[in-house]
């Protein structure tokens, strides 16, 4: 779909409210039931607090140091919540528990243990399955889930919502499709509610597989800087 893309903020996200209300509409599904993700890595903190004035609420960072440097900047955005969705190594873990609200990227008892004593505030907690066998990507394999889910509901100050998937890559969200129907199963399958999948090219596929949380960072705010 390379059209032209506009050159604000404000209409990207009218762009990408309107592709929501579309799947939304097609999957016999309501808006209130996908909380849009801005996903701001990589993005300075005024971009952070232009998209709170637009009315985003929940914001999708990767990289704890990169957050917690940018952090004091943001100044105070009353009932935003910060979810981490990158990788996060138990050794972060305190630094990540105090800054944000909902950990995506949940992958094993070590570090779901690790949260829960560092916590200081309950933690929604996702866990990150991974469903492809890419050596490269994180991720509980799914078989894994049902011990790990009794472990984490043993931690008091974690809650348990659901789970994540990053798929391989592809530009046809036809292929992205397969990871979001089998992230779904495992939730029924579990018991779980949130489904945290789909970003800017394939949130349309992910909304009508069930997806609860979008994480949309390209459409919103352009092309990242690669490191
Ligand atoms: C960067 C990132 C996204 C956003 O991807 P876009 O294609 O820019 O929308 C979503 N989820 C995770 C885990 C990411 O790292």
């Amino acid at each position: 779909m390379p059209q032209t893309v506009p050159s604000t903020l404000r209409e990207r996200l009218d762009l990408v409210e309107s592709r929501i209300e579309s799947a939304v509409r097609a999957a016999g599904r309501t808006r209130e039931e996908i909380t849009l993700l801005a996903v701001t890595k990589k993005f300075p903190a005024e971009v952070l607090r232009e998209a709170y004035g637009l009315g985003l609420r929940d914001f999708g960072e990767n990289y704890v140091q990169e957050f917690a440097e940018k952090y004091p900047a943001l100044g105070s955005m009353n009932h935003a919540r910060f979810h981490l969705i990158g990788h996060l190594q138990s050794n972060k873990a305190k630094v990540a528990a105090d800054l944000f609200q909902a950990i995506q990227t949940v992958d094993s008892a070590k570090l779901a243990k690790r949260l829960d004593q560092a916590a200081t505030h309950p933690l929604d907690i996702m866990l990150e399955v991974k469903l492809s066998t890419e050596e490269a990507k994180f991720g509980a394999a799914p078989e894994e889930l049902e011990t790990l889910i009794g472990e984490v509901r043993q931690c008091p100050n974690l809650h348990l919502r659901g789970l994540m998937t990053m798929p391989p890559w592809s530009d046809d969200p036809e292929r992205t499709r397969p990871y979001f129907q089998r992230l779904r199963e495992l939730a029924v399958k579990h018991g779980l509610h949130d489904l945290s999948m789909g970003m800017s090219h394939d949130l349309e596929a992910a909304i009508e597989e069930g997806a609860t949380h979008i994480r949309i960072g390209t459409a919103l705010f352009g092309p990242r800087i690669k490191a």
